[in-house]
């Protein structure tokens, strides 16, 4: 092979022989639906495949095109080139067998197809299956690449006559009717019908996504043997809390995730738990009762936001209300004077602080605790997994809590959180009154502050909501500010805020507090109030220029209303002119206020990357599996692997000899536990 090659394939990942064995087709033709050149008309997207009978150049300059006639005993059709044409004069031979896949026009009495898909094609004599399966194209490099036929060749050479090893226990191929590893292979390389395929790869995605579970529960069962759990149990504070200081009672949902964690807390296991629930569901009452249990056990309680009017927020809320228990929380972020902060440090290192709530400052390395005993994260997918990790490196092994910020998806869930048991905190207190969403233009703008202007009198609060997007922040901060004059001209008798992410924080908190208690009517704002900020009285959202917002964050961004027992209205103003996925979001924002609903169609729109929104979302790169696709096995897999390592935690049986062969080196180096053996 010349070395232009094997670059060539190197480039597209293919440095072994194993390489190529999981290098697999990107689609399939079925030459038996393969129409016969003479039965195709003018306005039909079909596949063809025929014998290059002439390869033609015509006319001149920017006219030149290349004609590339095919034959295929029925009759002929012509491919034409506008552009490339010396790569695609070099790439036909007269005499090949190619296939043809595009739209027919027609000239005359003559058929042709302008820059069809090409690929090269067993001569139909020597052809001996009905499915010719289509490799990507290896990378185009020094006009050298390895076309789909040739890679066809070399598998099949790899695998005729072959058998490969099988890892999957057969009580597993059984149960859930996985073929075995040389059948999948060739159900994949050579297939004989189109469902084949399927079938084939739908193994590799089920022993790649077992493989994941499995070393995901290991590491987890590894990591509470080695964290004996902290032991505790509710006592005063945290009955007080519920029985006396809060105001309502818990709902089911919130109950039950209590429970979890109430039993978590006192198993000898470090707990590690995520709780899912909806916007607006009570998530933070769930984290305040969890935190009075570590405090009546003796230990120390972290609350960790990603903002710091997040932050501020639960240290008001907790100090409103623990003041009666006589529990000194206190507040620690990257923003304090430097008295303050070492006073603050002071506190939690000697222990005196109960409760510490704060910003990522806290997991920095500055920071002691005395005996800390649970840490609840709140809004998680807004830090990595790294974060989490931090924490626990820093030689505490605290229990941990994570509260998500948006509903994840479940199979999202189980694999970006594969580590974490899962609680879900169902429906939403009672008394709250559905909001109701509108998509709305320019045109009603009169009718909308007059709208407004009836929702203050009646004593609701509005928030007026522009986007913020980093390449343009200053762009954007104008336009918030310029909405925020607007809005002071048209209401003169009403108190008008603006928040903006470049604030300094004391004026932020200045801000939101104004808002928060009713002095402002409406709050200006960029997305700085995305996330956990509570207002109940707010009644009314703005969104503008809503068509540039995702959809988990236009549902988090509507969850700041509808929290009190207010009738809530959210507004989502766009422009007439938008993009298609635009108006689906628009439109399901208006159809649907189900946060786990909305996540699944975010996740599809976007796929599982942008939607967590950072790069070390902590993710893995799955070969075969696709997470939004895959959902089912994600979850059969899960299950299968804790019933495996609960069954036989060592892998030591011999029906899991094989299993545990490949699990070794998957654990070692995942991308290489692929092999020939
Ligand atoms: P999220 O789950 O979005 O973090 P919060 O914890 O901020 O929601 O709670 C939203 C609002 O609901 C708060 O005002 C909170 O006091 C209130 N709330 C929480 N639990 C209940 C309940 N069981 N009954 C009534 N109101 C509740
Ligand atoms: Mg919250």
């Amino acid at each position: 092979m010349t070395p232009a090659r094997l670059e060539a394939l190197r480039q597209s990942g293919i440095t072994s022989p194993a390489d190529l064995l999981y290098f697999f087709p990107r689609r399939y033709i079925d030459r038996t639906t393969v129409l016969p050149i003479a039965s195709v008309h003018a306005g039909q997207t079909v596949t063809v495949i025929g014998k290059i009978i002439s390869i033609e150049e015509a006319g001149f300059g920017k006219k030149k095109r290349l004609h590339v006639s095919i034959f295929d005993g029925s009759s002929r059709i012509e491919g034409v080139w506008f552009k490339g044409i010396s790569f695609f004069k070099k790439r036909f031979k007269t005499g090949n067998v190619v296939s043809f896949y595009g739209t027919v026009k027609k000239f005359g009495s003559q058929f042709s197809m302008s820059h069809p898909d090409v690929e090269d094609i067993e001569d139909g004599d020597t052809a001996s299956r009905g499915v010719v399966p289509i490799y990507p194209s290896t990378n185009f490099l020094k006009n050298t690449y390895v076309t789909s036929l040739t890679l066809q060749r070399w598998v099949r050479q790899l695998t005729s006559n072959r058998s490969f090893e099988e890892y999957l226990p057969q009580y597993i191929r059984q149960e859930y009717r996985l073929p075995d590893r040389t059948t999948s292979l060739k159900y994949i390389h050579s297939p004989e019908d189109l469902r084949e395929p399927d079938s084939g790869i739908r193994r590799f995605k089920f022993e790649e996504l077992l493989l994941f579970q499995l070393s995901m529960q290991t590491l987890r069962e590894d990591r509470i043997s080695k964290n004996p759990g902290l032991n505790m149990t509710q006592g005063a504070n945290y009955e007080q809390f519920l029985n006396d200081i809060l105001p309502f009672g818990l709902t089911e949902g919130q109950h039950s995730a209590l429970e979890d964690i109430l039993y978590d807390i006192s198993s000898g296991k470090q707990m590690n738990r995520l709780i899912q629930g909806d916007v607006g569901s009570g998530k933070t009452v769930v984290a305040i009762a969890s935190l009075l249990a570590a405090v009546d056990s003796g230990y120390q309680g972290a609350m960790m936001a990603p903002t710091e009017i997040l932050a501020e927020q639960h240290y008001h809320n907790l100090n409103e209300y623990l003041a009666p228990l006589g529990i000194n929380v206190r507040l620690l972020t990257g923003n304090q004077s430097a008295s303050l902060r070492r006073d603050i440090l002071t506190d939690i290192e000697g222990g005196n602080a109960g409760i510490v709530v704060g910003t990522h400052a806290l997991i920095q390395d500055k920071v002691r605790f005395h005996r800390l005993g649970l840490v609840v994260i709140d809004e998680q997918h807004r830090f990595g997994v790294l974060q989490r990790s931090n924490l626990l490196n820093k030689g505490m092994h605290p229990h941990v809590l994570v509260m998500s910020a948006t509903p994840i998806p479940r199979s999202l869930a189980m694999t970006l959180y594969s580590d974490l048991d899962i609680s879900l905190i169902k429906g939403l207190p009672s008394g709250r009154k559905p909001i109701s969403t509108v998509v709305r233009y320019d045109k009603s703008r009169a009718d909308i502050y007059h709208f407004m202007r009836e929702e203050i009198k009646k004593g609701g609060q509005v928030y007026v909501v522009f986007p913020l997007v980093e390449e343009s922040e200053a762009v954007d901060l104008k336009d918030a500010s310029v909405g925020y004059e607007h809005l002071k001209d048209l209401f003169p008798d009403v108190e008008v805020g603006l928040l903006h992410g470049r604030m300094k924080s004391v004026e932020k908190e200045a801000v939101m507090k104004r808002f928060s208690t009713g002095k402002t009517q409406i709050l200006v704002s960029t997305t700085v109030i995305e996330v956990g900020v509570n207002v109940p009285n707010a009644s009314v959202m703005i969104i503008e220029h809503a068509e540039r917002f995702g959809l988990s964050q236009l549902h988090q961004l509507r969850g700041r209303i509808g929290r009190g027992s207010r009738k809530s209205y959210c507004i989502l103003m766009t422009d007439v002119k938008r993009s298609k996925e635009a108006k689906f979001r628009l439109e399901t924002m208006a159809r649907t206020a189900d946060g786990f609903e909305i996540a699944e169609a975010d996740l599809k729109l976007r796929g599982p990357g942008d939607f967590l929104g950072t790069k070390q979302s902590g993710l893995p790169d799955f070969r075969f599996a696709d997470i939004v696709e895959d959902q089912q096995l994600v979850q059969q897999t899960r299950e299968l692997a804790q019933k495996i390592l609960r069954e036989d935690a060592g892998l030591d049986d011999d029906k899991h000899a094989g299993l545990k062969k490949i699990f070794r080196r998957y654990f070692k180096a995942k991308a290489q536990y692929f092999s020939m053996g």
